[in-house]
Parts: structure tokens; sequence; C-alpha cells
């Protein structure tokens, strides 16, 4: 592994080859940095090397990080990307910009609720279990345009529904990477459709990007490639 910034290099280089492959323009996939468990000096480390976004997976880690990094302030992006309970919403809808994993109702209305009316909406993505997978995670795809329909009518002031996120079991060869992807573009597709104005599909992380980009994604999640094996 390299520096933080030259591994930030070629992680973006690998998205550009990707979107160049699938004939896309690079500046419509966005690099979410994924930073759980690496602490805020990797993060200011990354941001000076130019990442804006972040990825978190537990609420008081990311909180802690924030804080560290309180000078950065308005700069940087924080997305949620781990699992979320309906009883924790509240620091996340106060500290976040970002929530990858709604896959409940029950999750996005208190979201909408406990969301300051000063800041702007919270950005929400419903994460789906594609094809049934390990993680449990996830709304199933059955149930996917009922949820879609129910939180596009919360207040649009407090929460807005961006678009799709998913995290298929890992699989080896491009054909095996690019099938799940592919099924949550088709429900993608589908919602936008339907008159849901999405614009995100989050899919693809270290070891899957460029099949994520080829079937789609327009942010990637990654993690490894730039900081390394998490211990
Ligand atoms: C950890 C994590 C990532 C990043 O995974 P890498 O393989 O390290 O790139 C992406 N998305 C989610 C939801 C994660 O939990």
């Amino acid at each position: 592994m390299g520096s933080i910034g030259s591994n930030l290099q070629e992680v973006k280089r690998r998205i550009a080859a990707a979107c160049a492959a699938a004939s896309r323009d690079a500046n419509t996939v966005t690099l979410l940095v994924v930073s759980k468990t690496f602490g805020a000096d990797a993060v200011r480390e990354a941001f000076g090397a130019g990442a804006r976004a972040f990825g978190e997976n537990y609420v008081q880690e990311a909180l802690a990080k924030m804080d560290a990094l309180a000078d950065l302030r308005g700069t940087l992006e924080w997305h949620l990307i781990g699992p979320l309970q309906s009883n924790k919403t509240r620091p996340v809808a106060e500290a976040f910009d970002w929530v990858h994993t709604v896959d409940r109702l029950k999750v996005a209305e208190r979201l909408a609720a406990q969301r300051p009316p000063g800041l702007p909406p919270l950005n929400l993505c419903l994460q789906v279990n594609v094809s049934g997978e390990a993680t449990k995670s996830g709304v199933a795809p059955a149930e996917l345009p009922w949820l879609a329909a129910a939180v596009a009518a919360l207040p649009r002031g407090r929460v807005r529904l961006r678009g799709l996120m998913s995290i298929p079991e890992p699989a080896r060869g491009e054909a095996a990477q690019r099938r799940p992807h592919r099924q949550l573009r088709e429900m993608f597709d589908a919602l936008r459709a339907q008159g849901h104005a999405l614009d995100t599909l989050s899919m693809g992380m270290s070891s899957d990007l460029e099949a994520a980009v080829a079937e789609g994604a327009t942010l990637v999640r990654v993690g490894s490639a730039i900081f390394g094996v998490r211990g």
C-alpha cells in the first residue's frame, strides 16, 4: 500500500478507467471515502489529498471524529453507511448529511421528525436486500415500491429520498459481481419511471467498484483500497 494520498489517486484512476470503459463521464461517479475504524488523522490526511465525502458505519465513532475535525465543519460531508436502529436516530439526524441504510419507514419517520429545522434536508438512500444476502439488512425488493412512496411523502424540508444502496455478498469475477448491481439499477430505473426523482445509486466497494460503475453506480464506497486493511 502507498500513502493515503497515492491510494486515493489510484482509486480515482480506477473510477475514471471504469467510466471510460462504460462511456460515462467520470464526473457522474462520486467517491465516498469509507473511514470506519480509522482515526481523525487519517480522515484529515485524505481531506488534504482532496477527499470531501466520508462514510462511517458506527455512530459514536463518527461523532468523535466529527468533533476532532470540527475545524473542517461545512467542508466535509458525512454519510452513515452502517445499520441504524430506530432508537438511535437522533444524533444521526443532527450530525450527518446522508443516511444510506434506511430500510424501514419508522427509521425515516424518526429522522424526519428529528432533523433540526435550521439544517438542509437529510439525504436518504433505501438499502435493498437485492438477492436475499446474508447481511439481512435492507428492504426486500417486493416491499421497495411501497417504502419508496412512504419515504418520499415525508416532509421534504427534513428528509429527501435520493436513491438506493446495496451491499451484495462478495463475488469473484466480473459477471458475478455485476449481476446484483444490475438488479439494483433496474429497481432504480423502475422507481424513476414511476416518477421518483432519484439521482443516487450507491453501490460498489474496493473489490468491485468497476462492476458497479459498469452497471450505473453514481457513488462508490471505498475504504480498504485507500486506508489499507482494517484492524
Ligand atoms: C466497510 C464498508 C465499505 C468499504 O468496504 P471496502 O471493501 O473497505 O472498500 C463500503 N460499504 C459499506 C456499507 C461498508 O460497511
